[in-house]
């Protein structure tokens, strides 16, 4: 008999090459979704409640294509959804740990299986990834948070205290009293489904508005986890205005919890509205965010140059620099750089970039008009700049799609705004510090951007590793050593950070499931 608790295993990637199965079934879920404007309602305890007012869900590297019409939930559809995760949650939680995780690992069979491309597809679509973008978001990454999630909940229900003679002590991981509300973002599917499931493992109900570029494939992984069972009322699904959803939501008493990933500002504006509510709740909320990232990518004058070079192209430029973890500004010695620019510019002019149901392509368009503007104006401003240089890429072109070339930008000035602000986009900022100026660099990088989320250092010297390892022991939550700064893996690489970055509540690991539950400590004594 099997005493111990599940043990998940990592989702092998599937590679999709010409002529797989795979690529046959991704094939042809593109072109039936691409093909339908899908109609996506709220979820309201099962229901579906198609609001007054939509907006068009589009292809960003084809905007004219609308791929679904977005229903936003209002005010009293809201008020109803918080009302019935409050009611669902009397049953959920009264569910097993075992039989709350079946739900889920059936969730994950599904998605490994027969919903796998289908998944894939919408992230492609919906949110302008390549076929591998979308592999290893909607279909790996979501089935680990899926299965390691239920094994990291057996760990904690292990954690109990001692007894002693004639007492028994227990631990019970109660769920919080209240609703968690998720906020999520576009960049990762797999963000947005784990936002909302994490909590819901563990016992609380969930009110979870998506990010309405996100909303075609997370619409999908909702109707998935039905398909496994997920009663109704435990996750509900609330896309629309965000200051009118969260409005309701934070000044509710029964606010139990916050699980957001976006940008800084907003979690600031979330923070403060909790604050100025505290007094209404019933407990005091959890507050639990990935936010913003300036993520830095330093190499020592023993770095090798080829794996740099390759570690900045992918850090910087896969799923178009759109990842918080996103290498952004690197530093680099004056006596690796002329091979590593040659190396990186090289690369960068082999890039192809397009509609991502062409496989050949390495990059999509950016989100939206929004984010283009943004970028553009970033890229735009360092062209006029006698301080930066743009060395490669910069054209901007939005007649089809959001499409902004692979950019690399030398700067003279490593606390140039380009080296400070995220811009969330496929813009590399370069700062060449002389070889001798390495302790000065290691104190710049800690102190340049208010972030702290990832980062990553080259080095074959073992002494300079350990000195960066060091002296930026605070600067990033997620080091890399030789290795790009994203791609972070559920098991095995726990992911977040702190400063400006966020709460560093580890995705992908026991600690954030820690945060939903609200321990009870049992005390009996032999009477
Ligand atoms: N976990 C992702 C990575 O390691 C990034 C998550 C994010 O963009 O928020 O690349």
């Amino acid at each position: 008999m099997n005493k111990t608790y599940p043990v998940a295993a990592n989702e092998p990637v599937l590679n999709y090459a010409p002529g797989s199965p795979e690529r046959e079934s991704l094939r042809n879920e593109l072109a039936a979704q691409k093909n339908v404007c899908r109609e996506i309602p709220a979820v309201v305890n099962g229901e579906r409640v198609f609001g007054a007012t939509a907006t068009a869900v589009r292809a960003p590297h084809e905007h004219d294509r609308v791929l679904a019409n977005l229903y936003h939930a209002d005010q009293k559809t809201v008020q109803a959804a918080v009302d019935g995760a409050l009611a669902a949650q009397r049953e959920w939680s009264s569910w097993s740990l075992q039989e709350r995780s079946a739900v889920f690992l059936k969730a994950a069979d599904l998605l490994a299986g027969p919903w796998r491309a289908r998944l894939n597809a919408a992230t492609m679509l919906g949110q302008s990834k390549t076929a591998y973008q979308a592999e290893i978001d909607s279909a790996c990454e979501l089935i680990d948070f899926l299965r390691f999630n239920v094994q990291f909940a057996h760990e904690i229900a292990q954690m109990q205290p001692q007894n002693s003679a004639g007492v028994r002590n227990r631990s019970e991981y109660r769920p919080l009293e209240g609703f968690v509300y998720a906020v999520t973002p576009f960049n990762f599917t797999a963000i947005g489904g784990n936002l909302a499931i994490a909590p819901a493992l563990m016992g609380n109900s969930v009110l979870w508005k998506p990010a309405a570029t996100a909303a075609l494939s997370n619409y999908m992984f909702m109707e998935l986890l039905e398909a496994a069972g997920l009663p109704k009322g435990v996750i509900n699904f609330v896309p629309g205005d965000a200051i009118e959803i969260s409005n309701i939501a934070l000044s509710h008493p029964e606010l139990a919890g916050v699980h957001f990933t976006g940008s800084t500002a907003v979690f600031d504006t979330m923070w403060s509205e909790v604050g100025r509510n505290v007094a209404r709740y019933r407990s005091y909320p959890r507050l639990v965010g990935e936010t913003g990232g300036k993520d830095f990518v330093l190499a020592h004058p023993s770095a090798d140059a080829e794996a740099l070079a390759v570690g900045l192209l992918r850090g910087a430029f896969e799923y178009q620099g759109q990842k918080c973890s996103a290498a952004s500004r690197a530093y680099i010695p004056a006596s690796l750089w002329p091979v590593v620019k040659a190396r990186l510019v090289a690369m960068v002019d082999t890039i192809k970039m397009g509609d991502v149901c062409d496989f050949s392509n390495f990059m999509g368009a950016v989100i939206d008009r929004r984010a283009f503007d943004r970028i553009r104006g970033y890229i735009y401003r360092a062209r006029e700049d006698a301080n930066a240089d743009v060395l490669v890429g910069g054209k901007c072109e939005d007649r089809t799609g959001y499409f902004i070339e692979p950019t690399v930008i030398e700067v003279k000035d490593p606390r140039h705004a380009l080296m400070q602000n995220e811009i969330f986009g496929p813009v590399l900022s370069v700062y060449v510090y002389q070889d001798a100026e390495w302790d000065e660099v290691l104190k710049l990088v800690d102190g340049t951007s208010p972030y702290a989320l990832t980062g990553a250092v080259f080095a074959t010297e073992r002494a300079a590793i350990l000195q960066a390892q060091q002296a930026l022991r605070f600067a990033a939550g997620n080091f890399y050593i030789n290795d790009k700064p994203t791609g972070a893996v559920v098991g095995q690489q726990p992911f977040g950070g702190a400063r400006r970055s966020g709460t560093n509540d580890k995705a992908g690991s026991a600690l954030n499931l820690l945060r939903w539950v609200s321990p009870r400590t049992v005390k009996e004594t032999s009477a």
